[in-house]
């Protein structure tokens, strides 16, 4: 399980430079959307977990002290709370960008969502 400190670490690898038209542009999502994982780039592997063992029920309440949305570009990455109580970190082997998945599970289908880790966003609460 990786922390907020962590995942702030990871994004200094990034390599700036090769961001744009990298492999992993699919998932250069600045708010969370929808992707198949068809769409999954090779390259872009987990590195982690923000899911606490153990904790088989966590919390659907999300963390909005700015009046953002879950849709929101600026919403805060807050550890702990949904959705990044149900994340896995990846990192793409490129670039290094970061990047943080879960899956919505509806009664026929589930849904895997992706967001690119902006670590200016990363919150501890
Ligand atoms: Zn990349």
């Amino acid at each position: 399980m990786i922390d907020a400190s962590q995942l702030r670490e990871l994004c200094t690898r990034q390599l700036p430079a090769l961001v744009a038209g990298c492999t992993c542009s699919p998932l250069q999502l600045a708010a969370w959307d929808s992707i198949t994982l068809e769409r999954w780039p090779a390259d872009v592997q987990q590195v982690g977990t923000l899911r606490a063992s153990g904790d088989e029920e966590p919390t659907f309440d999300e963390f909005h002290p700015q009046g953002t949305r879950y849709s929101s570009a600026d919403a805060p990455i807050a550890l702990g709370w949904f959705p990044y109580n149900r994340c896995d970190a990846y990192a793409c082997g490129r670039c290094r960008s970061v990047f943080l998945r879960y899956t919505e599970y509806g009664g026929y289908y589930v849904d895997h969502r992706v967001r690119m880790v902006d670590p200016a966003l990363i919150v501890e609460v």
